[in-house]
């Protein structure tokens, strides 16, 4: 065949080909000629040996992190059926984003690591595109490169920050922060899940750098709720706030916010996809994540946190008892600045128990069925209860209590 007429057959084949089958397939959502019969009811992690699991650990990245809504589900089936502009898409879910989390601006990214990448970028930037290429070159092309960070907020995340080619200046006290201070200071950063590790807190730090007129940055990635962290910090200033879509908001795991100053946004997205020659061309999100992440973020902020806070501390009160009756000692708590949901840390003590937390973190894993993921140290389990579905903490509580009772055997 004819190029020319390849096409042809191509675009005829959904009507010639399969007649009323493909035409429903691609009403339906499928791709035409698609075998939507042959699919249905395959099992398609079980096709491929994935082990799934209960997941009473939390939201950590390396499980997925969490479900998504029926509703951001719908959202993206809804929306994959649609070609649209990508970036008209963002300026409309941006504003729609901003609005709900009080904000000048924002943008959906593929997370809140590539949230602070392209925010940091964007302050680097501004809105000059040939500064955009450059980076993460900072040298000769006069932009800023240094970040100040206090001590106790200095980890891993702050790769993300220094991937745009700026370094990270550590200081501890307000003075340490008034000497670092010099023209080559683009931002001071702040990481509000370890507020508590540093001496300078979130209002106080938005404040210092405002006398300065520096832009000042913040890492909230799991701290959501309470759904007033969605503003709190927008309110305060910053210049942006980076937040994960997938974790407590059940957004997309590859979706996150950007929120912040307009101008700031609007120099992030010249690093941004669909702009190639950019550090962030392949911190992709495309039109379903985007959708999706508006339509969670609107479901978080309008369900019940109290009653949902109460339904997690009653399953975790099951674990805590369940435990207590193996012998061991337990600690309810739920943590303040990040992962703000009942928790119960179980020590594995070895006057108690035969095995260490390790073999029974194992056990509970690969030992039953159900499969259960707890996490945890060396001498403890750790535990919460927001990534179980209706049902699951009783199935956890039975799988706990024969694990425990087995590893005093
Ligand atoms: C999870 C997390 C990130 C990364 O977020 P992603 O949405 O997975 O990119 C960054 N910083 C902190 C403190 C986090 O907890």
């Amino acid at each position: 065949m004819k190029r020319r007429e390849v096409v042809k057959y191509i675009s005829m084949a959904p009507l010639g080909g399969v007649g009323l089958t493909g035409l429903a397939a691609a009403q339906e959502g499928m791709p035409a000629g698609s075998d939507q019969k042959n699919f249905k009811g395959r099992d398609l992690l079980g096709e491929l040996g994935v082990k799934v699991f209960i997941n009473a650990a939390g939201t950590y990245t390396s499980m997925t992190a969490s479900l998504m809504r029926p509703e951001t589900l719908e959202a993206i089936r809804q929306t994959s059926q649609h070609f649209v502009m990508i970036d008209e898409l963002q300026d409309k879910v941006g504003e729609r984003i901003a609005a709900l989390t009080h904000a000048e601006a924002a943008v959906v990214t593929s997370g809140a690591f590539a949230a602070l990448t392209l925010g940091m970028a964007g302050i680097l930037t501004g809105l000059d595109p040939a500064k955009a290429k450059a980076l993460p070159r900072l040298e000769g092309t006069g932009m800023k490169s240094e970040v100040i960070c206090q001590k106790g907020h200095a980890m891993g995340y702050n790769q993300a920050l220094t991937n745009t080619g700026c370094r990270i200046v550590v200081v501890e006290t307000e003075d340490d922060v008034r000497k670092a201070i010099n023209e080559r200071t683009a931002a001071m950063h702040f990481l509000n899940i370890l507020e508590d590790q540093g001496q300078i807190k979130a209002d106080r730090w938005v404040a210092l750098a405002n006398e300065y007129k520096i832009p000042a940055t913040i890492d909230i990635a799991a701290d959501v709720p309470p759904v007033s962290n969605l503003y709190r910090f927008n309110e305060l200033g910053y210049a942006f706030v980076a937040i994960s879509g997938g974790k407590a908001m059940r957004g997309p795991q590859s979706a996150g916010l950007l929120m912040g100053k307009k101008d700031v946004i609007a120099a992030a997205r010249l690093s941004m996809f669909p702009r190639g020659e950019t550090i962030g061309r392949g911190m992709k999100v495309n039109k379903e994540e985007i959708v999706g992440m508006w339509v969670a973020v609107e479901e978080f902020i309008r369900i019940d946190h109290a009653a949902l806070a109460a339904k997690y501390q009653k399953s975790i009160n099951m674990f805590d008892a369940v435990a207590k009756a193996a012998g061991a000692k337990t600690r309810v708590f739920t943590p303040t600045l990040g992962n703000v949901t009942p928790t119960i840390d179980i020590t594995i003590d070895k006057s108690v128990f035969k095995k260490t937390a390790d073999e029974i973190r194992h056990d509970l894993m690969h030992g039953g069925d159900p499969a259960v993921a707890v996490v945890g140290g060396a001498n403890n389990l750790g535990m919460t209860a927001w990534c179980l579905k209706d049902g699951e903490d009783r199935i956890v509580a039975k799988r706990l209590k024969e694990v425990l009772e087995a590893a005093k055997a």
